[in-house]
């Protein structure tokens, strides 16, 4: 199957289950596993923070961020979209009593100041204490650039917030800015970073920070049951795609560009601009698209049907599956049609 429902669903390659079966193991918990503790070593060195905690999802990750930064009644301001408040089952409100406060995302996926000073609260008993900013990039594939960071970190500062940035995709933003993760990361107190996305990973995400809050966030693992004893074999795994799944972020955005361009050539079809490996598609109203997407998955290709179309390449997707791809969809279409007509 061509698998574009999303970059969560790749395979482990062949070397990285080398590297994951070669790697030397210890018990986690006890903080002995090597393999553990040299990546956490080196992705928060990558970072430029003091310390690193290998969780097992983004989730959990963005939830010990949440509870680690913020005490029961104290306030996270975040997108309306972000994934920190609409797609972790309310985590940080039903475990940590953390509460929310969302704000509309712009178009281009950023917050604006102007939103999130108006909904700020001030120091008086009738309210929740705002105290942390929960930042997202890449969102739905959107790439947040570097100034905006610069200018959170100047707004927070101004209004005693910390800022977390779950950067779930990061790595598919820095590709395309040119950048290192420590240039964006100088200006938030912490990250999380998902490896089972783009880079391929079986499972596993790193949050980064201080060692404070790594400390904090450590004993919330804990509680959640994410402590985990051999994890070296993910930590290998995460550090194999640091070395080697990367830089070929830049494939997976080109054949999303590919696939937009060849798309855009079909009638009835209206691919978004895009970004990273994200590609939203407009279909028109008289396609029904979930008989398309049944077309073609009798042709090997998964797309969950929904409006806009979401589409998303990752290292399992081809530079020759995008070529089918289109010319499956192409012939979708017009079977579709002549049936109707
Ligand atoms: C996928 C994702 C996460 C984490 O998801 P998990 O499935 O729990 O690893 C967090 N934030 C964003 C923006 C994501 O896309």
């Amino acid at each position: 199957m061509i698998d574009f429902r999303s970059d969560t669903v790749t395979r482990p390659t062949d070397a990285m289950k080398q590297a994951m079966t070669s790697a030397e193991l210890g018990d986690d918990v006890y903080s002995d596993d090597p393999t553990v503790n040299a990546f956490e070593q080196r992705i928060a060195k990558m970072a430029g923070f003091e310390a690193a905690m290998v969780v097992n999802s983004g989730t959990q990750s963005n939830l010990c961020a949440l509870l680690a930064h913020c005490a029961r009644g104290e306030e996270y301001i975040t997108g309306q979209g972000y994934h920190t408040y609409l797609y972790e089952a309310g985590g940080a409100a039903v475990l940590g009593s953390v509460v929310p406060q969302t704000v509309v995302e712009q178009p281009s996926g950023e917050l604006a100041f102007d939103d999130i000073k108006a909904v700020l609260k001030d120091d008086d008993q009738h309210f929740a204490m705002s105290k942390l900013l929960s930042l997202e990039n890449t969102h739905c594939g959107k790439i947040i650039p570097l100034s905006y960071f610069q200018q959170a970190r100047e707004f927070a500062n101004d209004h005693g917030l910390s800022i977390h940035l779950d950067g779930a995709r990061i790595f598919n933003a820095l590709t395309e800015l040119n950048i290192e993760l420590s240039d964006i990361c100088q200006y938030v107190d912490s990250i999380s970073i998902c490896f089972s996305k783009g880079l391929g990973t079986p499972m596993g995400s790193v949050l980064c920070g201080s060692k404070e809050l790594i400390a904090r966030a450590r004993r919330i693992r804990k509680m959640v049951g994410g402590g985990t004893r051999q994890a070296g074999m993910i930590a290998a795994a995460m550090d194999y795609a640091l070395d080697n799944h990367v830089t070929r972020l830049k494939d997976d955005h080109n054949n999303a560009k590919k696939l937009a361009s060849l798309l855009a050539q079909i009638d009835g079809l209206s691919p978004r601009p895009l970004q990273t490996n994200m590609l939203y598609v407009d279909v028109e109203p008289s396609i029904n698209d979930e008989l398309l997407c049944q077309l073609l998955k009798a042709e090997g290709i998964l797309i969950s049907p929904r409006s806009p179309l979401r589409i998303v390449t990752h290292l399992d997707i081809s530079e020759a599956d995008i070529v089918y791809t289109a010319d499956a969809i192409k012939d979708c279409l017009a079977l579709m049609q002549a049936t109707t007509a």
